[in-house]
This record gives structure tokens, sequence and C-alpha cells, in this order.
């Protein structure tokens, strides 16, 4: 079957270079070689995340580390921010760790905003919150610099942040912003195949993971810790994904941070531009929209255009694209579309032809 080009949030499509770097031979993952791999990329991935804490690879997707992150960190009770499908599930995955759980839930489209977790734990019931940045499934960002300077009130509150679907498309400043975990799955905005999480926790998350007995070992934070000091990971990991994330995060400096940040924001501008133009209206609270992908209203939200969105999906096929046709309980009333990764402004042009056309069919 021929290739559809990925357009929908991920997984996203994976350029060549990255493939010959994923099939580059086979190592031992505690030989010298492994060593210099990791301690190669170790001050790259320090730059990206702009820290000087040691970023942590994990073969497994995100919701590994998310999990792992729960069992590590909360003792007394956690706060999941919910604001859609990824974010909402957080809630149910904190109750099946065994964790007592409360949810703060928003409507699907709006963000979360401090003051609403500052109302949470100013409780003092929670040691620990989860909070989704990029909504995938909404195509909401919510304002995670602002929340983060919370941190500074609830110093023994653990923030621990989903950045699946963000990383690398917007400007991340780990140390500054002080939180204490911060994760991502690479088949989003990374571009790379889906099956390896990033991470990095801050020193108060290390000292809370020591005081928490039932860690587990798989995503238990201080053997990552440990190994990571000597260019290692706990278990075997995905080799293939470490060769080829050295040659993603290679490409990202060579294209250079800010212009890798400048096109995502072109690129996300560019498609609401497309959609809007086109008389459908965005999914997003207005100022929180996505960087990275777009989510479009299609009968979810009063106004704007409707259009059947299984067949748009399936004239999109016919022309070698695939879409996402909304995610969870907005499928069919919304639709989305991604920028993030390796897209640029040729390649999103040739997107907007083939919706147009499309578009003309239905
Ligand atoms: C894709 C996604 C996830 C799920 O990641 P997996 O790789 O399926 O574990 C979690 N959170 C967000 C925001 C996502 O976009």
């Amino acid at each position: 079957m021929a290739h559809l080009k990925l357009h929908i949030p991920g997984p996203v499509e994976v350029n060549e270079r990255t493939w010959q770097a994923f099939r580059t031979p086979m190592i031992g993952h505690r030989s010298k070689d492994f060593q210099k791999l990791y301690g190669k990329i170790r001050p790259q991935l320090q730059q990206l995340l702009v820290t000087e804490r040691l970023v942590y690879l994990s073969t497994s997707s995100a919701w590994g580390v998310m999990e792992g992150a729960l069992r590590n960190l909360v003792a007394k009770k956690v706060l999941n921010c919910m604001c859609g499908a990824f974010s909402d599930k957080w809630l149910d995955v904190s109750r099946r760790c065994g964790k007592e759980a409360e949810g703060l839930q928003v409507e699907w489209g709006s963000p979360i905003l401090p003051e609403q977790i500052d109302a949470k734990l100013a409780t003092g019931e929670f040691d620990a919150l989860t909070l989704v940045h990029n909504e995938t499934s909404t195509g909401v960002m919510s304002p995670l610099e602002e929340i983060a300077k919370l941190k500074a009130r609830y110093p023994d509150v653990m923030f621990i942040v989903d950045m699946v679907s963000s990383m690398t498309a917007v400007p991340t400043r780990f140390d500054e912003m002080g939180i204490d975990l911060l994760l991502a799955g690479t088949q989003k905005a990374f571009a790379l195949p889906p099956g390896l999480a990033v991470f990095v926790c801050s020193e108060a998350a290390m000292k809370r993971a020591e005081t928490i007995n039932d860690r587990g070992y798989y995503f238990d934070l201080i053997e990552f810790q440990k190994n990571a000091e000597n260019d290692m990971t706990p278990s075997t990991p995905s080799i293939g994904h470490i060769y080829a994330l050295s040659s993603k995060l290679d490409e990202f400096f060579e294209e250079g941070l800010e212009n890798r940040y400048e096109r995502h924001r072109r690129l996300a501008q560019s498609t609401r531009d497309w959609a809007t133009d086109r008389g459908f209206t965005l999914f997003p609270e207005a100022g929180f929209e996505s960087q990275s992908l777009t989510c479009i209203n299609n009968g979810a939200r009063e106004g704007g255009r409707v259009v059947d969105v299984a067949k748009l999906q399936s004239l999109m096929k016919e022309e070698g694209i695939l879409i996402d046709g909304g995610y969870g309980k907005l499928k069919g009333k919304a639709f989305r579309l991604s920028s993030m990764g390796d897209e640029t402004d040729e390649t999103m042009a040739s997107l907007y032809a083939a919706l147009d056309r499309s578009l003309d069919k239905l």
C-alpha cells in the first residue's frame, strides 16, 4: 500500500536522514560506544531544555514515564489538571496506580489557568499535580510558564508536566521554570519513530522519590539518575531510537532552536489562517491555540462551517495524506492538522492545496 503522508498529531512523518540513523548497526548498551553516544547527546538535550540536570531516555511511550512520575512522586494526593483527552486520562491513571487523586476539570477547548490551580493547591491537600502543556486532543496550550510561577509558593508540590506534543516546538526553560518533572514522547514534535520518551527531573523530585518505597524498577527515577551519571540507561534501551535522536538533535541545532520555534509558530498560524479563510472556526479558546497542531471546529462549538469529516478524510487519503478526524468525543465534530516536526512552508502549502481540492469535492 502506498505510504500516506502523516498530518495527524502524532506519530508524525519521519524523514530519511532519521531513518538512516535509526538503522545504524547495533552496539552493546554497556559499551564505551554507547556511553559515547549518550555523552554526545547529553549536552544537546541540556541545551534544548535549558537545564543543568541530566536528561533521561526511556524506551517506552510517554505514558510509561507519566505513570512512573506518579509512582515516584505522589505520596499524599495528586491534582490532575484536566482539559482534554490526554490530561483527563491522568486522573484514571493516578487512581490505577493506587494514588489518591482529584481532577481540576475545565471544558474541552479551554486552557488550565494559574488561578484555578492556585485555588486548589491552597487547600494544602496536594503534594503533586499533573499538567498537560499542549492538550493534543483539543489543540489548546495552557500557559505553562505562568503556571510554573506557582511552584515558588508551593515548593512541596511536585509539578509534573507533559510536553509530549510541544517539546522542541516551543522554547522550554526547565531550570528557570522550577518545575519537577518534564516529559515528552518522541513521535510528536521531535519527529522520531514512536517508542522513546525523553524526560528531566528536578533535585526536589529526586529527594521526593527517595522517600517513596514502591517506585517500582523500570521507571525508578533514582535508577535513571544513577545510570545517566555514567551515560547509561537502567535497562537495555532501543538503541536505534537513540541514534535517531542524536541525528535529530544535530538537525535542530543546524536549523537553530530559535528558527525551529519560529517555524512552528509560523506554520501553526498559517494553518489557522487556512481554516478561518475557508469559513471554519477554531476549537480552542482564542489566545490559547497550540503552536504545533490546529484543532478546527466542525460543529463541536457553535459557529463556522461544518463538513463531513469522514468523507474529507477519505478524499485526503486519495491525495496521499492522512489527517485526523477528531479525538474521542470530538470525533467528527472537530478535525486536527499537525504542523509539527519537519514541516515547512512548502509541505504545509501542499497540505492546504490538497484540502482545498478535497473540500471542493464534498
Ligand atoms: C500523544 C500524547 C500522549 C500519549 O503518548 P503515548 O506516546 O501514546 O504514550 C500523552 N500526552 C499528550 C499530550 C500526547 O499528545
